[in-house]
């Protein structure tokens, strides 16, 4: 079943999105070479907790972190953990909160210089795929017009893989509600885009071929062929004309320009 939300529920879904950001913001600048996942993931976790909030991922289905992160080859969904990043690495990382009975969820993946110019570009291209599907999330579109696009950009204008396992999804009362928000689709197709609809539109896009697989920890996603894979999510509510964002990676992104362990991804208009 879909929930169309009020005004009112999207202006707490906003709240719990800015939440993450500014979670996801601290990370940027605590983010370098020596710093450990179990390091961001305690100033995330107190950071929310402070606000009021609840981390959205502890014990979701029994998931053991505040933050997912998910380094290199690895998709989404990875477990924080003690070894120290370090340089040409990138790590996607993704953050939800639940804040007065409402979820929020985003998430960016950072590049710690220098990184390759390839993993880079991937890193562009597939924040440039999170807009265009952003693009398509009005009202009289559908589900299709939105996969349509990330799909099209990432796999016949760049051959990249795109993943197929994984979605994004409705978002509200729920961390992962109705509808799936695939990253591949037909134009014109799936459910029709109406005022109220507010979903998590997270592409996640491989620099090799899509095929992905599950670790041995049982959590982390990982690619079939260990090449690096990028994600980066907004959660977005559907109205007439452009989508209404509810998540801001405009803070994330001052962070990293004075962070010098962290490398711009710009893309270029
Ligand atoms: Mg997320
Ligand atoms: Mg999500």
């Amino acid at each position: 079943m879909v929930f169309y939300k009020t005004d009112e529920e999207i202006e707490k879904i906003r709240a719990s999105c800015l939440l993450v950001c500014k979670a996801l913001t601290e990370v940027a600048k605590a983010l370098k070479p020596g710093v450990t996942g179990l390091e961001l993931d305690a100033i995330a976790e107190q950071l929310i907790r402070d606000a009021g909030a609840v981390p959205g991922f502890k014990g979701y289905n029994g998931f053991p972190a505040t933050l997912c992160i998910s380094r290199n080859e690895c998709v989404v969904h990875g477990i924080p953990d003690d070894q120290p990043f370090v340089e040409g690495e990138i790590a996607s990382i993704d953050c939800g909160v639940l804040m007065n009975g409402y979820f929020g969820d985003a998430a960016y993946t950072f590049a710690l210089a220098p990184v390759k110019e390839e993993i880079l570009h991937l890193l562009v291209d597939t924040k440039i795929s999170l807009r265009k599907a952003i693009e398509q999330a009005q009202v009289g579109k559908r589900l299709g017009d939105i996969g349509y696009a990330v799909q099209t950009y990432c796999e016949r204008e760049h051959s990249y893989g795109v993943v197929r396992e994984l979605v994004g999804h409705g978002i509200g009362r729920n961390l992962h509600e109705s509808p799936e928000v695939p990253n591949y689709g037909k134009r014109g197709r799936g459910l029709k885009l109406q005022k109220g609809l507010v979903i998590a539109i997270e592409p996640m896009i491989n620099l090799g071929r899509k095929g992905v697989k599950q670790a041995a920890d049982g959590w982390t996603i990982v690619t079939k062929d260990a090449k690096p894979s990028a994600h980066y999510e907004h959660t977005v509510a559907i109205s007439n004309g452009h989508a209404d964002v509810l998540s801001d990676h405009g803070p994330i992104e001052e962070a990293i320009k004075i962070n010098p362990a962290l490398q711009e991804i710009t893309i270029k208009n």
